[in-house]
């Protein structure tokens, strides 16, 4: 699976992509993520990307050329699923929508900053547009890399165990149950006995409970 990130502080993209579970996607040649400098792409005068904008108001607003440049020098050299738009108005990023995204081939992620992006670019080429959270961001940078790990992690091969993922918070709907490890006993402390026993479908049976109680303790709403 490949990502195109367009942005116009690509340094804020690196440390996210360089460590951890990111890292060994790419290594293993499973995920290959590309971040473009948005700045590389401008005909303007000193490469700026941003403009002030029509009818008035604070903030600056995101010119479509150098997106533009970018996206058709992309899609003239593969075919690309998706181009999404990160964007606090788009629709909420959640498990499903990680799930369905990593099946594609190749994403086209948009980064805006300031007031935003021009809305033509959104009207032409965008074709999803995401948001994390109803909360506003100084960029899209954060979010990309929020959404490209969430959608990397679930791609065959990358956890080492493979259930890992499935058992995961917000697969099938609930809560993940919670895990324990050694010492046993933490001062007092104690691990639930249960889960010493080595009775596999009683564990099983355990950890569905817990998770149901969990899920209608904390997040009834995703159990209606
Ligand atoms: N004026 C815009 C916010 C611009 S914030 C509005 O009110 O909707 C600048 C950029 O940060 C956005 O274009 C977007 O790419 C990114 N961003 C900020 N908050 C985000 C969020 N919650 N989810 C996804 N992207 C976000």
């Amino acid at each position: 699976m490949r990502f195109d990130i367009i942005s116009v502080l690509p340094g804020l993209l690196e440390s996210p992509f360089a460590h951890s579970i990111l890292q060994r996607a790419q290594k293993k040649g499973v995920a290959e993520i590309v971040v473009h400098n948005l700045r590389d792409y401008s005909t303007a005068k000193q490469k700026s990307v941003d403009d002030y904008p029509y009818g008035g108001g604070s903030g600056m607003v995101m010119t479509i050329q150098p997106f533009a440049d970018c996206i058709e020098k992309l899609k003239s050299e593969r075919e690309y699923d998706e181009i999404i738009f990160m964007s606090p108005d788009g629709e909420t990023l959640n498990q499903g929508i990680a799930n369905q995204l990593s099946i594609k081939q190749n994403i086209i992620i948009l980064c805006g900053h300031y007031k935003g992006i021009d809305q033509r670019i959104r009207d032409i080429y965008v074709t999803r547009e995401i948001s994390i959270g109803d909360y506003v961001l100084s960029g899209g940078e954060l979010p990309a890399a929020v959404l490209v790990d969430a959608v990397v992690r679930l791609i065959p091969g990358v956890l080492s165990d493979e259930t890992s993922a499935l058992s995961d918070s917000f697969q099938d709907d609930m809560l993940d149950a919670p895990v324990y490890t050694r010492p046993a006993d933490w001062n007092g402390h104690k691990v639930p006995d249960i889960l010493l026993s080595g009775n596999t479908p009683e564990v099983e049976k355990w950890r569905f409970e817990q998770a149901l109680e969990r899920t209608k303790q904390r997040r009834p709403d995703l159990l209606e």
